[in-house]
């Protein structure tokens, strides 16, 4: 079985910080990481392809920096890491993005599933997995929980708002993943080290053969108006007292302000 894992490398939001002037995120100095959900996603193939046997290849369009997100993708037990960069594909929206993807894997070739995480979060569109199945016109399921191989086929656990639903698609197929489908390994110093040694092969755009024309700026019909932090409202009321009569009078507040 082989799968490809598409792994994106993002500010630690735990790190970051929006510039007030600017309404920007502050991204100088702050360390990048595998985004969590794909960290999910890479954990997911390896143990697939420790159940079945095959290969994990992770995938990433981005920076030359992005090799480090690779990297910790190969020393948690991914088989093989490819990179695709060029200077054509910066200012890709979704829709590049995911045609620049749809483009490597076909060049990767030979591949049973492609796992991707639930969302980035930075972009946080949900919109890159569905993109990829879109232009490879595959299969896709989102927000599984569960994922169970059946010969051909592949039997994936849907974790919805308030229920779980089961739906079984034919392989090939692209799957997104949501966090509560396992509990990524944290690898070693010595799975580091290994990984430290391993090949990132890295790709660009005449290697995908990708038509410049759909990447990056020429190929993103995206157009961002306008970006603003969402204002803060801190006001708020405290009530105390009998909790029988907070209770009451919270609900009369929120029923005086048609929230309820
Ligand atoms: C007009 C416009 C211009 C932009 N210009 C730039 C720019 O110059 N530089 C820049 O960095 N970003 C740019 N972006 C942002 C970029 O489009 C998104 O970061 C990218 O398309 C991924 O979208 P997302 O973050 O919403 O991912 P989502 O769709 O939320 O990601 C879901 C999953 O898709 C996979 N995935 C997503 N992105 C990648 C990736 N790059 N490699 C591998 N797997 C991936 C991962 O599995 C991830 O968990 C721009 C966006 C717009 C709208």
């Amino acid at each position: 079985m082989n799968i490809i894992v598409c792994i994106k490398q993002v500010p630690d939001t735990s790190e970051v910080s929006i510039d007030p002037e600017t309404n920007t995120i502050v991204r100088e100095g702050v360390p990048a990481i595998i985004n969590p959900f794909d960290e999910n996603a890479i954990e997911q193939a390896v143990q697939m392809v420790e159940e079945h046997g095959g290969k994990v290849t992770v995938l990433s369009m981005g920076p030359p920096q992005a090799e480090a997100a690779l990297r910790e993708a190969l020393a948690m037990g991914a088989d093989e890491a490819i990179l695709v960069s060029d200077r054509c594909f910066a200012a890709s929206d979704t829709l590049a993005t995911s045609y620049v993807l749809s483009t490597a894997i076909r060049e990767i070739g030979d591949y049973d599933l492609i796992f991707c995480g639930k969302q980035a979060f930075d972009g946080d569109t949900a919109q890159v997995p569905p993109g990829i199945a879109e232009h490879l016109g595959i299969p896709q399921v989102t927000f599984a929980i569960g994922i169970e191989v059946d010969g051909r086929k592949v039997r994936v656990r849907r974790l919805l708002e308030d229920e779980f639903e089961t739906v079984e698609v034919k392989m090939p197929a692209l799957i997104s993943v949501v966090k509560q489908i396992n509990e990524p390994r944290r690898p070693g110093i010595k799975a580091k080290l290994a990984a430290k040694k391993k090949e990132v092969k890295v790709w660009d755009a005449s290697c995908i053969d990708a038509d410049a024309c759909l990447c990056g700026f020429d190929g993103s019909p995206t157009r961002v108006v306008r970006t603003f932090a969402p204002s803060r409202n801190t006001e708020g009321k405290k009530y105390e007292g009998e909790p029988k009569e907070v209770a009451t009078a919270v609900v009369e507040a929120l029923i005086a302000e048609k929230i309820i």
